[in-house]
């Protein structure tokens, strides 16, 4: 399966000028990587503009976006704005928006389904509540699920890209530590056997499931190498050309590999 690696800019960078060096230089080396894996970047919504007229092989997304296509929201943005700009995905369910703005499962719901209704792919994260202990993250993982994809059907379902982002292993958490490849990996096959609870084995293996939490240059390897785990959702790492480009270049790098092997 082709991988996929999706910058979560966060609050970041400060300027426009500063967004837009930063995509400019992962254009040029992203070429290269092309086949083997997509890339996603998730700009403030304030250089969705800006950044959008600078992207050819980079896809674009947004960190959030309204559960309705219009009405009074006072400071929101709805998919039908987004699109204008050539969104093509949206992460949902973050954990600093669970925890710093009270975003709760049903909330996140509602954005999945308003995403999926205007053809915009929401990145679900899964993983993130303020409490969350490691070993007892299946629990919460399978909660977050149900409730934040009821009433889904098989082939929406199917639709979602989803991330193992413990909140634990996030990088700007107090105390964070980065999950381990095997927890990761075991994570993300629990993700598959939940997805397999809802459509045939065979539709739920062809969906994209990642790992979140402190990937970087360094640590990449730990997860990349594992067939399950299809990609990463980079948070810091990914404001450093260099540090993001590494982790999408031994993304595309092990899928070749699995590919031979
Ligand atoms: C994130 O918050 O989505 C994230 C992946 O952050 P980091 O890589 O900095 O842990």
């Amino acid at each position: 399966m082709k991988k996929l690696v999706v910058a979560n800019w966060k609050m970041n960078p400060q300027t426009e000028a500063e967004a837009l060096a930063l995509v400019s230089s992962w254009e040029h080396n992203l070429k290269q990587e092309q086949k083997h894996c997509d890339v996603v970047v998730c700009p403030p919504a304030i250089f969705l503009p800006a950044v959008s007229k600078h992207l050819k092989a980079v896809k674009l997304g947004a960190q959030n976006m309204s559960w309705t296509d219009n009405g009074s929201l006072t400071g929101e943005i709805s998919d039908i704005q987004l699109k204008e700009f050539g969104v093509e995905y949206v992460i949902l369910g973050h954990s600093e928006r669970r925890l710093n703005l009270g975003e709760t499962d049903s909330v996140v719901n509602a954005k999945l389904v308003e995403a999926l209704k205007h053809h915009i792919i929401p990145i679900l994260c899964l993983g993130g509540e303020a409490g969350a202990i490691e070993n007892e993250m299946k629990t919460l993982v399978t909660k977050q699920f149900v409730q934040c994809t009821k009433g889904l059907s098989e082939h929406d379902l199917a639709k979602v890209v989803y991330v193992y982002e413990p909140i634990w292993a996030i990088s700007t958490m107090k105390n964070s530590r980065p999950a381990t490849g095997e927890h990761a990996r075991d994570l993300i096959e629990h993700v598959y056997m939940l997805l397999e609870h809802r459509m045939p084995a065979k539709a739920a293996r062809a969906v994209k499931v990642l790992y979140g939490g402190t990937v970087n240059k360094d640590n990449v390897h730990e997860y990349a190498k594992y067939p399950e785990i299809c990609g990463a959702l980079v948070g810091a790492a990914s404001l450093d050309a260099e540090n993001f480009w590494q982790v999408v270049a031994e993304f595309s790098r092990e899928s070749v590999h699995h590919l031979n092997t």
